[in-house]
């Protein structure tokens, strides 16, 4: 078994406050300068980016899972990430139908590009990915795992958007593969504020927004090798697979 550097939450300059920079290209250049061995793409409501950064680094020693950053009606942020693209293309009709929308104001809010290989603008959002999604964390929890996919509430520990800042608990309904905490925050102690139990992987991830960011905070996956399948059974510390927080 080997330790993979892994980051599965990065935006592209398709999420609105996600930097200019945040290309596809350049994403894919500097994580594996950087030496990670495993990214997600996971922007705010929309996974319209993920093929191409996975179709940069298809010829290369870098994984790309491609995912998204959902906002639930409650205003929280969940990580949702899928095996291959059919279940995405499945999980963005999902979005589009629950979208609530607001258009974008460039301006104020930023641009919500997607660009081809060559860095040109291929289309313009018009509805804000800021906005939520008008269904509840539980129904995008369900969505995801119908989808054989990975739901990993973000950043639970953040005063805003946050499963503990949005609703106050931990539903005991909800299933999640793990919950990602934030980069300066210690793990023991996120367990015993939030009484989380040893059973549920806690994960860092980057949510980088800006290239800066890149390789500066990942977690270690041990696993055989650096497929969806092993990143699951890790999360689930199955087969002596594991995720550790350096
Ligand atoms: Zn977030
Ligand atoms: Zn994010």
């Amino acid at each position: 078994m080997r330790k993979f550097r892994t980051d599965l939450h990065i935006h592209t300059l398709l999420s609105p406050c996600g930097d200019l920079e945040m290309s596809p290209v350049n994403i894919v250049s500097l994580a594996s300068k950087s030496g990670l061995d495993i990214i997600g793409i996971t922007d705010h409501n929309s996974t319209r980016q993920c093929e191409l950064v996975w179709k940069l680094a298809r010829n290369s020693d870098l994984t790309v899972i491609a995912g998204c950053e959902m906002t639930t009606k409650e205003e929280v942020h969940c990580l949702g990430l899928f095996e291959d693209f059919d279940a995405l293309h499945v999980f963005q009709n999902f979005i589009d139908q629950h979208l609530i929308f607001i258009p974008n104001n460039t301006s104020l809010l930023g641009y919500q590009l997607v660009v081809d290989e060559e860095e040109k603008i291929v289309e313009e959002i018009e509805n804000y990915l800021g906005s939520s999604l008008n269904v509840s964390i539980e129904e995008v929890e369900q969505k995801v795992h119908e989808l054989c996919g990975i739901f990993i509430p973000a950043h639970i520990d953040r005063p805003r958007n946050s499963l503990y800042s949005q609703l106050g608990f931990f539903p005991p309904e909800l299933k999640v593969d793990a919950l990602q905490i934030s980069k300066l925050s210690d793990e023991k102690s996120i367990r015993e504020k939030y009484q989380i139990s040893r059973d549920i992987s806690l994960v860092k991830f980057s949510d980088a927004h800006y290239p800066v960011d890149l390789g500066k905070t990942y977690t270690y996956f041990e696993m055989e090798n650096p497929s969806f399948i092993e990143i699951r059974k890790a999360l689930h510390r199955e087969d002596g697979r594991q995720s550790i927080i350096p």
